[in-house]
């Protein structure tokens, strides 16, 4: 892709570095003065994707096409303390008004009323992680309008 800076050298130079970090840059022009008494350069500059970012593309159809659609449910998942005392088990967020008033806030705690689909994971941070990926990815990946090279999935 084919870009022309026009700015004064320095902004034309700034930019073009912002590019070259951005981008791969595949050809940078000489800079040529505009007519007249302007101060203004202009310089070509085609940039391409980089490799890297295609994958990162490829990667996030992928999760889109295979798990995030799925996931769009609204249920919000917690992680709860299980057995082992450890914040190592994850399961829906808890809607019934059976639920214990001191367990609303932050749900730590197992009870009768709940979804009794606890997943243990015998490790705290996978926990924590799969939480968060399970609340937040399926409505990033819907939210966010991916710049993929090769059109959408
Ligand atoms: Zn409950």
């Amino acid at each position: 892709m084919r870009i022309r800076l026009m700015d004064t050298p320095d902004q034309v130079e700034a930019v073009a570095a912002v590019l070259r970090h951005a981008f791969d840059v595949v050809e940078e022009s000489d800079e040529y003065a505009n007519r007249g008494t302007s101060r203004m350069v202009r310089r070509y500059v085609d940039l391409r994707l980089r490799p890297k970012d295609a994958e990162l593309d490829a990667a996030v159809r992928r999760l889109r096409k295979t798990a995030a659609h799925r996931l769009v449910t609204g249920r919000r998942w917690r992680v709860v303390i299980t057995d082992s005392e450890s914040a190592d088990g994850i399961m829906p967020v808890c809607a019934s008004p059976e639920h214990p008033v001191d367990d609303r806030g932050q749900q730590w705690s197992v009870y009768d009323c709940c979804d009794p689909h606890l997943i243990e994971t015998y490790c705290e941070a996978l926990a924590a992680f799969l939480v968060a990926a399970l609340n937040d990815v399926p409505t990033l990946l819907a939210a966010v309008q991916y710049h993929g090279a090769g059109g959408a999935a």
